[in-house]
């Protein structure tokens, strides 16, 4: 017999494009979730924590120190018999790795892969960056101001770039700028692909040391002044990519991809082989449980083989948003729950916040659940009234398939955000 309901230790991950020390939301949590030893270094970076069975930095249960995924080989009934058989799930794992991440330095540049590529590309050359055989489609949801690159940018952008903006264009031989401009407002959609492929082929293996010496020359000509009125858009994102990473021609991904300013609730999902890098906030992420990552730039670990075979060139204006709801299932009392539910089957994020001395009620969800409070404090009760939780700030805990929660909130609001897998 085990609890339905009960508090988890999580992990986190230093990356150094975390923000440092207590201004760092991450690490802020973590000094709440009751880590054992763990003290806030304020020279540190706190990029990430994770909440999952994820083996890279997995999470354990509070009461006993037991790994998460060893006290749910035990009680596979918590995960639930549909979402195991559905995922194929083994050793106590479950499909979602929940992350939330806290960063003032671009991450690197990536892709994710599909799960056929992924298995692939694991079995033949099991890297640190294909740590795992799975997928690892995300989600991603803002809690700050949130600036992140991704997607290719419109083809006719890229060309329009390259006209105005020398020392990208010096990057290139002529054919190749020659051929991309006479195709970019093709009709032809397949043709405008392929020539976007030959273009971003050629800038990922350009020689490292021709494209800093131009990176040197258009960031010295842009702190002169010097940019023309075409470029004012794009000058202060070169130089902030430039300011965290000096030496790399990553930063001009910024004339390729789509740079994003995304707000607090905004929230989406990034395609398989989509480029992205995020840039500077702090976010939720949710994600097939995965540790996938094929970086471009912006690391010291790069496979530009593996990413220019997977990468998918679609181009776009924009980033379509995914549209919250409000989760009403067995929501009697209130209305503070806002499901944000991706086109990715392992998972789904809501948003919970309880007025203060409020109550929020949450029907049987069919799988396993993570939940973190984020703000304030308050109980999670469960067994019809029978058993509660105090949480506050930093307390992740776990929800077994099945159960049937009430959220309640005394002297002050508090506001959680809960991962969760369900199977139709
Ligand atoms: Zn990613």
């Amino acid at each position: 017999m085990t609890e339905q309901v009960f508090r988890l230790i999580p992990a986190t991950q230093n990356y150094p494009w975390g923000k440092k020390g207590s201004s760092s939301l991450a690490a802020q949590l973590a000094d709440g979730a009751g880590i054992p030893d763990f003290k806030i270094d304020e020279s540190q970076p706190y990029a990430e924590m994770w909440m999952g069975t994820h083996p890279n930095a997995p999470t354990r249960v509070h009461s006993t120190g037991q790994l998460l995924s060893e006290h749910l080989a035990v009680h596979p009934e918590l995960v639930g018999q549909s979402v195991i058989k559905r995922f194929g799930l083994e050793n106590g794992q479950i499909p979602f790795l929940f992350k939330v991440m806290s960063f003032d330095k671009a991450l690197p540049v990536q892709i994710h892969l599909d799960r056929h590529t992924a298995e692939r590309v694991h079995s033949e050359n099991p890297r640190a960056y294909v740590a795992d055989s799975n997928h690892n489609p995300e989600m991603v949801l803002a809690l700050s101001d949130f600036g992140a690159l991704c997607g290719f940018l419109p083809t006719f952008q890229v060309s329009e770039f390259l006209s105005f903006v020398p020392e990208f264009a010096s990057l290139f031989t002529p054919d190749i700028i020659a051929h991309f401009t006479s195709v970019v407002r093709s009709p032809d959609e397949s043709e405008r692909k392929s020539a976007l492929k030959d273009l971003f082929s050629c800038y990922a293996q350009v020689d490292k040391e021709e494209a800093v010496a131009q990176l040197k020359r258009l960031v010295e000509r842009y702190q002169a002044g010097k940019e023309s009125d075409k470029e004012k858009i794009v000058k202060s994102l070169v130089l902030q990519l430039h300011d965290m990473y000096p030496d790399d021609s990553g930063v001009f991904c910024a004339f390729i991809l789509n740079y994003f300013d995304f707000k607090p609730g905004h929230a989406f999902s990034v395609a398989t082989g989509e480029p992205h890098a995020y840039i500077t906030g702090d976010i939720i992420e949710c994600m097939a449980t995965s540790d996938n990552t094929i970086p471009l730039a912006f690391s010291s670990h790069l496979d530009v083989p593996t990413f220019l075979t997977n990468v998918a060139y679609n181009p776009t204006p924009g980033k379509s948003l995914i549209q919250p709801t409000m989760f009403t299932r067995g929501s009697t009392h209130t209305s503070g729950s806002l499901l944000y539910n991706p086109p990715i089957d392992e998972l789904a994020v809501m948003q919970v916040i309880v007025a203060k001395g409020g109550v929020e009620s949450h029907h049987k969800l069919r799988g396993p659940s993570i939940a973190v409070v984020v703000e304030g404090e308050g109980a999670v009760v469960w067994a019809e009234g029978a058993k509660r939780l105090g949480v506050r700030k930093g307390q992740v805990v776990f929800i077994a398939a099945g159960t049937e929660v009430k959220y309640s909130a005394f002297e002050t609001a508090f506001k959680l955000y809960r991962a969760f897998v369900e199977v139709a």
